[in-house]
């Protein structure tokens, strides 16, 4: 089954986010791209409809509620149904705890918890309304296993683990999917504040997968049946430990 779907994407302006807009709209399927950094957007949309692919773009921070809802509503009006979001956006400064990088422990929090809240929160009165729809969100190898610089991080990837379960839980005609990719080409980590955790993390993307893989994840669950739920993937490298 592959139908034409109107999918709304956070985070899509590079990594992760800009792969999977890429690939779903090569798959047929409708992109709404959100994100801060218009410019990238506006570039990125405008490949994918050369190539002849549907996309729009919306700027986006997913920290602010109203512009979350703002973002789904836009969706809703101009296409008449929302049928996926892929919570996607997030930010990884870590640092030793005793550093106390404080404002980025709350960055941490704000963005890759709250924004996953927010997302669903747009999009749950349309999806209820329509009786169909498919939230995913992008969670980590790091909601599996701690890692020491990683607390906050990874608890902020426990936690989307843990409010995708419970929704799941709770739904019936809405699929409820998490993402866990393991270390992935990307931007992520651009924000590092403390320079040997930098260069450590630097270390890691010689182990990275590329995007297209989660890219493909994402694009399989919302291709499945509309009564098949996958719930949960894990994609990492064969060279992981
Ligand atoms: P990138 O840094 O390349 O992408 C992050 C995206 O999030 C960007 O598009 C950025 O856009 C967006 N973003 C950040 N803050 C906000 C905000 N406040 N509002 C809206 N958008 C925001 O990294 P990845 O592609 O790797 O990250 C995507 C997801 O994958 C994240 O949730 C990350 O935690 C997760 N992940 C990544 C792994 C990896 O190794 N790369 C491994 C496991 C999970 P902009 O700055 O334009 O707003």
């Amino acid at each position: 089954m592959n139908s034409s779907k109107v999918i709304l994407i956070t985070g899509a302006s590079s990594g992760i986010g800009e792969a999977t807009a890429r690939t779903l709209a090569a798959a047929g399927h409708t992109v709404i791209l959100g994100a801060r950094r218009t410019d990238r957007l506006e570039k990125i949309a405008a490949e994918i409809r050369v190539g002849g692919g549907a996309a729009e773009f919306r700027a986006l921070d997913v920290v602010n509620r109203a512009d979350v809802a703002a973002f789904a509503n836009f969706a809703h009006k101009k296409f008449g149904r929302v049928d996926a979001i892929f919570n996607n956006a997030g930010v990884m400064p870590v640092s030793p705890m005793n550093a106390l990088r404080v404002d980025e422990w709350d960055a941490i929090v704000d963005v890759n918890i709250k924004g996953v809240l927010n997302g669903i929160a747009a999009v749950l009165p349309i999806m209820e309304a329509q009786g169909s729809g498919h939230i995913l969100s992008t969670a980590s190898t790091g909601a599996h296993a701690v890692g020491g610089q990683f607390g906050v991080y990874c608890a902020s990837k426990y936690a989307v683990r843990a409010i995708m379960e419970g929704l799941r839980q709770e739904m019936q005609q809405i699929r409820v999917t998490t993402i866990s990719p393991g270390v992935t080409t990307s931007e992520l980590g651009h924000d590092i504040s403390v320079d040997d955790t930098k260069a450590a993390v630097d270390q890691l993307r010689s182990i990275a997968l590329d995007t297209n893989a989660i890219a493909n994840a994402v694009l399989y669950a919302i291709d499945q049946p509309a009564d098949v739920d996958v719930n949960e993937m894990i994609i990492r490298t064969v060279r992981s430990a």
